[in-house]
């Protein structure tokens, strides 16, 4: 790999003595290294613009650098960097004012060792001519160049004293001319000349989208174009007001990441993330500032956004930089993937530029910055959690899917969260886990010292089940979540002792079993008819009819999906987990009986059509207390009603 960053030394391409010049001609052993660039690079040739500006960037905060030093002397002026475009000569030309290079450095720097990445690259890509994508992302710093440009120039002075100017030419083919040059100043100028399947990149509106999509937040202030400023001159009577052209700034130098967060407001967070996103209608909920030195260079903010209930998930927000100059805004593979629904910026000069993604995601530092980004943010909700429970809560609801996502997909995450991971229950209260268990223990264990906490998707459409539970005493949860029975799972195996049910899910003397069940109390040839009775008035398939002795209060006929079932369902819906191997479970349900409620006692002193008539009745009640009662049977269940109100 190349070396890419900034402040790893000023020779970071270290001059090997072992190469030998030849002189006029380009040190490369693969001649046809143009047309490939050409060929390979084609798929995203717009790269070239980043490359050279980063050049100049490069070029610049050296010269600063050494100035601070003490090895370039005199004053530097204003640093900048200009990019020009001329139609006519068909010309792009990015200009630094940085330390330049001698006839020597161009030698070294351009004509000798640069190829070697080009080379590596030739070797290792040689075969793959069809894949796009890697290129970009590979990149061949200053011979990117020549994907857009038949000629390129470079017209250097260096800022060395006594040195002198430099030009030099390459036409795109392994030959070059060097020789004396024209600057006067200090910096180096590449001209591109554009060859004809480029003109895009001699417009003026396509320049200035790549700079920004690039340079917005590069550290060296780029000039692009002119804009109109009035001011005034003289004064007094005299004093007039002008309109003159100033250089138009295209980007912000210094952004909010390269700042202390001990000097920044939330009013700076949040007007960093209007410039980020000035399409966005959302604010975002809080921040996290990542500022790391050791062992590794990390910088960032990262946002919270408010997650839709419909979970319309927004990958893709995060913007990776190195060095302020950006390099992606897929993610993945960099950031865990359940923080790439996080909104914000990452940089860190220990991401190498200029390798393709699959290399990216196996690079050292990329993981453990990875891991690092995790630790932080798992840190900072437990901070919120301490130091604002209030305004935490408030956000629960928008933060748990992201909080969840991580909880199942790190361990360490998983730990950590534990403490701050909240339960909502139907009245709106938020618990730990911890609260829970102590809220929950003496009336929710049962016989076996099982602790059962109950919950429901939907407080509306199981509110019958609710009530039933909430009149014995029993918390019951909100757990509406998409990752719920996924979470569910994993804080069964997590805590000892505890379950999750849906309220739901069968009656609730079954769901905590206070006590032994109790006998049926049935001649066995009368439960065998019971049964059968039943079972004549059901699609047999869908439902598992089950006689029980509850108490008398409890309703004569309920219809319930086992949470072991629900579950399945759920899971293989949402996938993972080694699911896929249930396929499409079927709906199924349990159809309970009481036998202990007297309109069921009651069955066996009616006349067949007497006894169906009930049946009937009580079975669709049942159905319809789960939503299961739909087409012709609720047109008939309906029509029925109003025969009896008509008496
Ligand atoms: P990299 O930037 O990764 O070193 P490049 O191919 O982009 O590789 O550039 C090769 C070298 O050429 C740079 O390391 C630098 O020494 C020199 N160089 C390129 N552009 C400039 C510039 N604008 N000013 C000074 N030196 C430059
Ligand atoms: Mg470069």
């Amino acid at each position: 790999m190349r070396p890419q960053a900034i402040g790893t030394g000023f020779e970071r391409r270290r001059y090997d003595s072992k190469h030998r010049f030849t002189m006029g001609r380009i040190n490369v052993s693969a001649d046809n290294i143009f047309p490939i660039i050409k060929k390979f690079l084609y798929s995203d040739h717009e790269i070239f613009l980043r490359e050279l500006v980063s050049n100049a960037v490069d070029a610049t905060l050296k010269l600063k650098t050494l100035s601070r030093i003490g090895e370039a002397k005199g004053e530097l002026g204003e640093l900048f960097i200009g990019i020009k475009l001329d139609k006519e000569a068909r010309t792009l030309t990015v200009s630094d004012r940085g330390l330049g290079m001698t006839e020597d450095e161009v030698q070294r720097y351009i004509n000798d060792v640069a190829f070697s990445g080009a080379e590596e690259f030739v070797k290792q890509y040689k075969d793959k001519a069809g894949e796009t994508g890697i290129i970009g992302h590979f990149g061949l710093g200053f011979y990117s160049a020549f994907m857009v440009a038949r000629k390129v120039e470079i017209q250097s002075l260096s800022f060395k004293e006594g040195a002198q100017p430099v030009h030099w030419v390459c036409e795109g083919s392994p030959d070059f001319e060097m020789g004396p040059g024209v600057r006067t100043e200090r910096g180096t100028d590449i001209i591109l000349h554009i060859d004809a399947d480029n003109d895009e990149f001699l417009e003026e509106y396509r320049v200035r989208e790549l700079l920004k999509k690039y340079g917005r937040f590069l550290p060296v202030p780029v000039h692009f174009g002119t804009r109109e400023e009035t001011v005034t001159t003289g004064e007094g009577e005299t004093a007039q007001e002008e309109k003159i052209q100033v250089p138009e700034v295209i980007n912000n130098p210094t952004p909010i990441w390269t700042k202390s967060p001990g000097d920044l407001g939330p009013e700076d967070y949040q007007k960093f993330y209007r410039e980020l996103y000035p399409f966005s209608f959302d604010e975002p909920l809080f921040h996290i500032h990542l500022h790391v030195d050791y062992p590794f260079d990390l910088n960032g903010v990262l946002y919270f956004p408010r997650i839709k209930r419909e979970m319309e998930l927004q990958k893709n927000k995060i913007q990776l930089y190195q060095n302020q100059v950006f390099v992606t805004d897929s993610v993945e593979g960099i950031v865990p993937d359940f923080l790439t629904l996080l909104h914000g910026v990452i940089d860190s000069r220990d991401i190498p530029l200029n390798v393709s993604r699959s290399y990216l995601q196996a690079d050292g530092n990329v993981k453990k910055i990875s891991g690092h980004i995790t630790k932080k943010v798992a840190d900072k909700l437990e901070e919120l959690f301490k130091n604002d429970r209030e305004s935490f809560e408030k956000n629960w609801d928008d933060t748990s899917v992201i909080v969840q996502y991580g909880m199942l997909s790190d361990e360490k995450f998983f730990e950590k969260a534990t403490k701050f991971y909240l339960l909502k229950d139907s009245e709106g209260k938020y618990r730990t886990l911890e609260e829970l268990r102590e809220a929950t223990q003496a009336v929710q264990t049962d016989k076996d010292e099982q602790l059962i906490w109950l919950y429901a998707s939907d407080l509306h459409a199981q509110h019958g089940a609710i009530e039933a539970a909430r009149e014995k005493g029993c918390v019951v949860l909100q757990l509406d979540s998409p990752l719920t029975a996924h979470m569910n799972d994993r804080l069964e195996r997590h805590l000892e002792k505890t379950r999750f049910a849906r309220v739901d899910s069968a009656p609730i003397d079954q769901l905590i079993r206070w006590a032994d069940d109790k006998p049926l109390d049935l001649p066995e040839e009368t439960a065998d008819q019971l049964k059968q009775w039943v079972e004549s008035m059901v699609d047999s398939k869908r439902f598992q009819v089950k006689l029980e002795a509850l108490s008398e209060a409890a309703a004569p006929l309920g219809v319930h999906q086992p949470e072991f079932m629900r579950r399945m369902r759920e899971m293989s819906k949402m996938g993972g987990g080694g699911m896929a191997m249930f396929g499409d479970f079927p709906e199924s349900y349990e159809l309970s009986v009481n036998a202990a409620h007297p309109l069921v006692k009651g069955l066996s002193d009616l006349n067949e059509t007497e006894r169906n008539h009930r049946l009937r009745e009580m079975i669709d009640l049942a159905l319809l207390q789960q939503n299961l009662l739909t087409g012709p049977a609720l047109t008939e269940f309906v029509r029925r009603q109003l025969d009896k109100i008509g008496g």
